[in-house]
């Protein structure tokens, strides 16, 4: 697949023109391994080393979408990998926080986005299961790894009121997305599509 081909896939799957303008106007070639560049319009994950995947671009787009992103927003994102889910979410948003638990893979996601001339993201290294408190309230989390049970509590506590969360969670109900909007009154939850991620370390 090249890169026509995969936006023209995402417009008929994807119902927010926006996401798929954002998902058209990050190179993917840039975030993927120099082994894997024909590769890099597949509509599918791929290996970016230290046991880690770039995750597939439909469902890079799918949880843009169910973010409902505003050009105002600051979000943080979990579990950044190659940074291109980040550079996806840095489309639609003011400013994207990443956390990666693998200092290498932090490193080179912080080049890749700024080979891509991406300036609104930035990426640190540490446990993102923690959140960063430092900078919440977040008008959206984005979690790229599957939590085991629940999604961990402190992230929920960093959303702003209205805030939205999209994570893969390992329950009862098999893997799957999780969506969560903070309420006054709490937090809303609905359980959506089955995914596959590596796990939430
Ligand atoms: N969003 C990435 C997908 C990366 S796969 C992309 O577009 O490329 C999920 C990533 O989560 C892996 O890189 C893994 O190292 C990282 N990860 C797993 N547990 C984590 C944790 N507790 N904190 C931060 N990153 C974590």
């Amino acid at each position: 697949m090249d890169r026509d081909e995969l936006i023209a896939r995402l417009a008929t799957r994807i119902s927010d023109e926006r996401v798929v303008a954002a998902v058209a106007s990050v190179p993917r070639e840039l975030f993927v391994p120099a082994e894997l560049q024909a590769a890099a319009y597949n509509d599918g994950p791929l290996r970016i080393g230290h046991g880690q995947t770039i995750s597939q671009p439909t469902i890079v787009a799918r949880m843009c979408e169910l973010l409902e992103l505003r050009p105002t927003d600051r979000v943080l994102d979990v579990g950044t990998g190659s940074g291109y889910h980040a550079a996806v979410l840095s489309r639609l948003c003011e400013h994207v926080w990443g956390v990666e638990l693998e200092e290498q893979l932090a490193l080179r996601a912080a080049r890749s986005l700024h080979a891509a001339g991406i300036d609104n993201v930035t990426v640190l290294a540490g446990d993102g299961a923690a959140g960063l408190p430092e900078h919440a309230p977040y008008d959206a989390i984005n979690v790229a790894a599957t939590a085991s049970g629940e999604i961990p509590p402190a992230l929920e506590q960093q959303l702003a009121l209205n805030g939205r969360l999209i994570a893969p969670v390992d329950d009862d109900g098999g893997e799957h997305l999780v969506h969560i909007r903070r309420l006054a009154g709490g937090w809303e939850r609905t359980s959506l599509d089955a995914v596959r991620f590596v796990p939430l370390r």
